[in-house]
Order: C-alpha cells, then structure tokens, then sequence
C-alpha cells in the first residue's frame, strides 16, 4: 500500500516486535514507518543520560530508542498505555523530548480510554484522516498474525536452538524467518516466511537428550522479552543445551488471554491480591513450571520494577513448596555480560549436578 505523504511514525524498538508495527503503520494504517535502529550501547547512554536517575530501565531504552528514531526521520511517535508506572512514561518523555528540542506529533495511548472501541478510531483518524477501513481491519489482522507468528517461532526456537544437530541451520532458519517479517509487504508474503520457516525447522535434525535441562523464564514484561535488554539470556541458555521456556510474550499476555481472572483463581492460595500488570501470570506461570517437573526457574526484572519486586517472596515461597531453584535477575543499564554469564554458568552447573544426583 502507498503510505500516505506528511507523517513518519515510529514506535520504540521492542524485542522483534517492531517487523509488525511496521506493517500495521505502512500496510493497514497507509503511513511511512520509521524503523528505529536496533538497541545498541548508544541507545543505552543516550536514555540513561536523559533519564530520572531511579527510573526503570524500561524507560531510558525507550527514551534512548526515540531519540534515535527522532534522528532516523520520525515527526510522530507513538507511546504505550501501562498498567504500572509506564502509564505515566508518556507525558515525561514527551516533555524531555521537547526540552531536548525535538518537534515531532506524540500519540500517547495512555491519553486515550482504551476501554472503549470508540477511541480506537480516534487513534487510527488521527494517524491518517484518510485512512481505508476495510483495508485497515484486514491488514491489522494480518499484523496480529505476525505478533503470532514471532512468539509461536521464538518460543519454539529457544526451546530447540541448543540442540542443532547441524551447523547453525536452526538459528539460520530462525533468522531468515525474522527477515521475511521484516521485509514482507502483503498477506502471502507474510504467510510464505510463516510456511517457510515451519518446513525449514522441521528439516533440522535435533541431537536432544531425552530428559534435557528445563528452565522455565518468568519476568517483567519488557525486560523478560527484548533480547537486547536481558543481555541475550534465552541464547546464553540455549547456548549451554538448555531447553528455555518463557510463558511471557505479547500473544500471551494480551491477545490469546484477555483479564487475569481465571489465573489469578490458580494461585489464589500463594497470593491473594493483583500486584502489578505481569505478577499474576508469573507466578501462575512459576508454579506451572514447578508441577511439569522443570530444573529450574530465572526470574527477570529490570531494577526498580515495584511489580516484580513483589512476585519474589512468592517465588520463593513456590520454590521451597516445589523444591525448585530460582534465579534472580535485575538488569540496568550497567549490567555486565561477563557478570550473567558467571552467575547463569553457576546456575547450570547447580541445575546439572542437582539432576544427576536426583
Ligand atoms: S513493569 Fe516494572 S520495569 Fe516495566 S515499566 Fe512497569 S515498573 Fe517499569
């Protein structure tokens, strides 16, 4: 579809999420996306030097992503609503943005009562008053699909990736499939990388164990799924012939499962209150874990996440009662490579000798 002249939009880079946001904007909304450049330290400085200095990482990736796709040529960005304190990011990082000098169209969600399917339309006029709705519903679809399609692959992909029998054919399907959702501009396109990538996984062959490592990753929304801000945990696990299983993930958390009632009925007995967006499906999702027999469990958080902070002496309650080890992670902006990998190293080493001698 040709975007329409006059607005460039661009929504903060965002695990491999940004392949559908593009082509929401550009094949359903009818406007030019601005991809903003992949995460990087830069990125990090940047938000990290314009930030709050107590803020959640969260925030100066995001502060640190939309300078960036300031620079790249967006003159609208778009910003979530939040169950949490992200609820409020908007107007602060609007203001610094504009303090920093930057003119550009802010589309803050939290403004908008997202309850109500009226608003949604105000949204989507505001972003092109011109907009086609027919092909606007049809293609939104289409991108919903390709949220799908990444958290059905990746969830897949770590679970299997350590156990590539071949030299790298799984992580180069992998990436290959990420490219075509990247590049895809229609309907069959978008369908063709789904296909393809299905047929190319189910040809490598694997060399797993019968009884592999099982560790089973619960968190913060933002920092358990973007790869750059956890520091490539899933690959380092995988990396170690660990089978790595993450409930969280967009498809989850908001489109296959809408409220958190019936979850929260399961672990009435370990928690009896809602504490925050992603606690309920993590200690859900903890315990889960727990009862299939996993090895262990990663709990990940950015530091100062309030939310998160509280699900911990839950999930130390479920590791006691279930005998299961956790690890605690807290990512911010300084947090060294080499320190997770020692501790993820010492982790592996304490999950492999506990299964044997059990
Ligand atoms: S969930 Fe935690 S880290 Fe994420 S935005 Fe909310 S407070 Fe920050």
């Amino acid at each position: 579809m040709a975007a329409v002249m006059g607005r460039s939009l661009s929504f903060p880079r965002y695990a491999e999420y940004n392949c559908a946001f593009r082509y929401i904007v550009e094949e359903a909304l009818g406007v030019k996306y601005v991809m903003p450049p992949a995460l990087t330290k830069r990125t990090m400085e940047l938000g990290t030097k314009y930030s709050p200095d107590f803020v959640c990482t969260p925030f100066k990736t995001l502060l640190g992503s939309m300078i960036e796709a300031l620079e790249a040529g967006a003159d609208t960005l778009l910003m979530t609503h939040g169950l949490c304190r992200l609820g409020y990011y908007g107007e602060l990082l609007e203001q610094i943005l504009r303090d920093l000098g930057y003119q550009f169209d802010f589309i803050n969600l939290s403004e908008y009562d997202m309850g109500r399917k009226k608003e949604y339309l105000r949204i989507v006029r505001r972003i092109n008053p011109k907009v086609n709705f027919a092909r606007f519903l049809a293609e939104f679809m289409e991108g919903v699909r390709m949220v799908e399609y990444v958290d059905e692959i990746t969830a897949e992909y770590y679970q299997n990736c350590g156990f590539d029998g071949t030299d790298g054919d799984y992580r180069r399907a992998y990436q290959e499939f990420l490219t075509a959702m990247y590049t895809a501009r229609n309907r069959s396109e978008v369908e063709a990388g789904y296909r393809g990538v299905r047929r190319a996984l189910r040809a490598v062959p694997l060399d797993k164990p019968q009884r592999p490592l099982r560790v089973g990753i619960a968190g913060e929304f933002y920092t358990a799924m973007d790869a750059f801000s956890n520091l490539e945990l899933e690959q380092k696990l995988a990396d170690m012939r660990v089978e790595v299983h993450r409930w969280m993930n967009v498809t989850n958390q908001f489109l296959r499962y809408s409220g958190q009632k019936n979850m929260h009925v399961k672990i009435q007995d370990l928690c009896a209150y809602e504490m925050g967006p992603t606690a309920t499906a993590n200690i859900w999702w903890a315990r889960t874990c727990a009862e299939r027999g996993f090895d262990g469990l990663i709990h990940v958080k950015s530091a100062g996440c309030t939310p998160e902070i509280d699900v911990m002496p839950v999930l130390q309650n479920i590791s006691r009662d279930y005998k299961i080890p956790v690890l605690y992670l807290t990512y911010d902006a300084q947090t060294s490579d080499v320190g997770l990998m020692t501790r993820l190293e010492a982790f592996y080493d304490m999950l492999d000798m506990r299964k044997k001698v059990l």
